[in-house]
């Protein structure tokens, strides 16, 4: 593999592939830095499978040529990455994807490093209509940003309120 080095005249698809190197680069180093920290922490107790990064095969693939998925901190933080990028000497692990949406995913790493995001949260958090009725009782249902769905007939002061996508 050759090292990505933008210049002068790129187009901007040459560019964007060479972002998404720099980035599939930083995933894999982030994953031998905390591999090896964990290695070290761990002397004389070496599990591989303790460790909390790897890489694994999605099946079925959602997305053609980039079937393999770096998954950095047991599963928190997983990113797709090209089929012909080299994954050096990262171990492969059992698929450990923890349910998180895309935007999860940015909101632990901003939080992670010190960046606020209560007013991102809040936004990702509002509710918009998108067409589809609750199937418990025919409102409108809400979806927000987390991929998180209820009914808009929620927090009734009467009988008729209804707790669909309510998490308990
Ligand atoms: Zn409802």
């Amino acid at each position: 593999m050759k090292p990505f080095v933008w210049k002068e005249g790129m187009s901007a698809e040459e560019t964007k592939n060479g972002a998404y190197w720099e980035r599939n680069m930083l995933v894999l180093m982030y994953a031998a830095l905390s591999n090896g920290i964990a290695r070290k922490h761990h002397i004389g107790q070496v599990d591989e499978h303790g460790l909390p990064c790897g890489w694994y095969r999605h099946q079925p693939d959602p997305w053609p040529g980039w079937e393999r998925v770096v998954s950095l901190e047991y599963g928190r933080f997983t990113f797709h990455v090209p089929d012909d990028f080299d994954l050096g000497n990262l171990l492969e692990i059992a698929p450990n994807w923890d349910g998180h949406k895309t935007a999860e995913k940015w909101v632990r790493a901003m939080s992670k490093v010190g960046i606020d995001v209560e007013p991102v949260i809040k936004d990702l958090m509002t509710g918009e209509f998108f067409g589809k009725q609750c199937p418990r009782c025919g409102a409108s249902l809400l979806r927000n940003q987390l991929d998180d769905e209820w009914c808009s007939n929620v927090g009734g002061r009467s009988l008729s309120a209804c707790t669909f996508g309510l998490k308990e």
